[in-house]
């Protein structure tokens, strides 16, 4: 279900004004074309309004809603949410990709609803969050071209450490930062 929009906001589906601008969702020249584009996913927008309220702190989206050629020019997979309004890309001041780790883990149930990933610095340091449900790949740390699972990842560089007790540090290091 598409989210509502009250006075340029979205709204959540118990109906609170989000802190997001349907704007910021259609960054860039995205906008321009908004009226051929799909709307925000109700269920992306709740996602995103409980990370901003975990955080406490500003989101900036760097990418939401995609015309195919944006999807393209980015390198984005051709069944992309962000094509369908249902998945999003961001950061905030302050934060780097692992300290986003355990807000994201709650708002997917794990990445059982939802799905999200954490990017390398050369990948732009983002997280992306989604919709899906579906998929096998659930939660994922991109580095250089390949999605590795979370698990996977944190197995092989912290052997035998549950992901809540990964050291940040060490993990944000491994990401560039
Ligand atoms: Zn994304």
């Amino acid at each position: 279900m598409k989210a509502r929009v009250v006075g340029g906001y979205l709204v959540t589906s118990d109906g609170r004004i989000a802190h997001f601008l349907e704007k910021e969702l259609y960054v860039g020249s995205n906008w321009m074309a908004r009226l051929s584009l799909p709307g925000v996913e109700e269920e992306l927008v709740d996602r995103l309004e409980a990370c901003r309220l975990d955080a406490n702190a500003p989101i900036l989206i760097t990418s939401g809603v995609r015309t195919k050629n944006s999807n393209i020019a980015v390198g984005g997979a051709s069944n992309s949410l962000h094509l369908t309004g249902g998945a999003a890309d961001f950061h905030a001041r302050g934060f780097k990709p692992w300290d986003w780790v355990s807000t994201l883990e709650h708002v997917t149930f794990r990445g059982s609803i939802g799905r999200f990933g954490i990017y390398h610095a050369d990948q732009g340091g983002h997280c992306h969050l989604d919709i899906d449900t579906m998929s096998a790949l659930r939660r994922f740390v991109k580095i250089g071209t390949v999605y590795h699972p979370l698990e996977q990842w944190v197995e092989s560089h912290f052997p035998g450490v549950p992901i809540p007790d990964v050291d940040p540090v060490k993990a944000n290091r491994l990401l560039g930062f």
